[in-house]
């Protein structure tokens, strides 16, 4: 964590990263990227090969805002994320698309687990919680 306050009255605020993505879909949700040749953000699923585009973290204003934006210029609805942070043990990034990092443990979905994947070559450390909010938070530092 970069940005500890020294000051134990008034604790720094982590700024927790969000990224966008399409509300629903029928298949998978597009993310929106960054083209790699034309600039423009769009989604991941609306070009070849868009998947391999690590889709784009902003603060949640920026991402709310981009979310409206996307809205409108494709017509379907655009929700705005918490994204995770880098594994805080071994610094690996992980996508905010990444579906393996993060699904309920049991059918009533009162546990959630999020992990840096061996067989993404990540170093498989595992945090458990009862909400995805929480487990979220957890992985990201905003809670213990
Ligand atoms: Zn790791």
């Amino acid at each position: 964590m970069s940005d500890i306050s020294l000051d134990p009255e008034f604790p720094a605020v982590p700024s927790v990263p969000y990224a966008v993505r399409e509300a629903e879909s029928e298949h998978v949700c597009g993310y929106a990227v960054k083209h790699p040749t034309s600039g423009d953000i769009v989604s991941n699923r609306s070009f070849k090969d868009g998947y391999c585009e690590q889709p784009l973290t902003m603060l949640q204003a920026e991402a709310d805002a981009l979310a409206a934006q996307m809205s409108v210029k494709t017509g379907v609805a655009w929700v705005s994320e918490v994204a995770p942070c880098p594994c805080p043990n071994c610094g690996r990034v992980i996508w905010a698309d990444d579906l393996d990092f993060c699904y309920p443990q049991n059918r009533e979905r009162t546990l959630w687990r999020a992990g840096c994947n061996e067989h993404d070559f990540g170093c498989g450390h595992e945090l458990y919680a009862t909400t995805y909010d929480e487990v979220m938070n957890r992985w990201n530092g905003v809670s213990p």
